[in-house]
């Protein structure tokens, strides 16, 4: 499997669907593991990646979101790793949703089933407000809300590593894909951006595609996710066209799904925003 970044007891493993992303951090007294996904061949590497290195370090599993790519690892780890994810998340009306697409990816590409298919409804840790900080053995956690991608996003920051694990946002193979609500996805990139303005964040991990350590990626790829919105919007306020030569000259890899993603959005920014 593809590790696309390796540095300082922090690994990220990149599937071969869709650059998605999963991370294992290593600290002293525990593990700290993110959405492991997707191929069962690539989370049975990733869980022996685990397992070779934990020793009798606990685990803990982290969510960034609820889409069905990012928790279909989760049943492999549940009974070995407290999770970590939030109240949104566990409390999700629209879970079997989820299990659904999990359901339907093994089918269409013949996979056996590699385990019972299950969605998080309990954790150690469960998010509550819109902020959090946690001690996890000697290591600080900070918790974010982050809605707007989706309903139950979670933005985690390690001030002491400058770690910082975005989920869905800040993808440099996507501009923002969103399913819940574009006002809640401003907020949310605003509070992202302001992070990045304030705290010394070294590595950003987002949920698909390669990571970033220049402090002028990091900003640029707010930038573009900003112009993305504010296009969204003035579409969906007063149909200004959205600029889609430009946008397919950023973004030229995936035009026919990615084609879907941005129709999606085009329909959600008039049901959301029209006068
Ligand atoms: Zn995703």
């Amino acid at each position: 499997m593809k590790i696309s970044y390796q540095n300082n007891g922090v690994t990220v493993f990149e599937s071969e669907l869709m650059c998605t992303t999963c991370t294992l951090i290593e600290r002293a007294d525990h593990l700290l593991l993110v959405d492991p996904n997707w191929l069962p061949s690539e989370v049975a590497f990733i869980a022996k990646e685990v397992e070779r290195r934990r020793g009798d370090r606990e685990l803990y599993l982290l969510f960034t979101h609820s889409d069905y790519d990012h928790i279909i690892g989760y049943e492999r780890f549940r009974d070995s790793a407290k999770i970590i994810a939030s109240e949104n998340l566990l409390t999700n009306q629209q879970a079997d949703e989820q299990m659904r697409e999990i359901r339907k990816f093994y089918d269409q590409y013949y996979l056996p089933t590699p385990w019972p298919i299950t969605y998080p409804r309990e954790a150690s840790i469960q998010v509550k407000a819109d902020y959090e900080e946690h001690l996890i053995g000697t290591t600080h956690y900070q918790f974010f809300q982050a809605p707007g991608h989706n309903p139950d996003g979670l933005i985690t920051f390690l001030p002491e590593a400058g770690i910082l694990i975005a989920g869905d946002y800040l993808c440099a193979v996507e501009f923002p894909f969103i399913y819940h609500s574009i006002s809640a996805y401003q907020k949310t990139l605003a509070s992202l951006q302001n992070l990045i303005e304030r705290e010394n964040v070294s590595l950003l991990i987002a949920g698909h595609g390669p990571v970033s350590t220049e402090q002028q990626e990091l900003k640029e790829r707010g930038r573009l996710a900003q112009w993305y919105l504010s296009h969204l919007i003035a579409y969906g306020k007063s149909g200004t066209p959205f600029p889609e030569q430009e946008l397919w000259r950023l973004y030229p890899h995936y035009p026919i799904i990615q084609g879907k993603f941005h129709q999606d959005n085009l329909k959600l920014a008039k049901r959301e925003l029209e006068a």
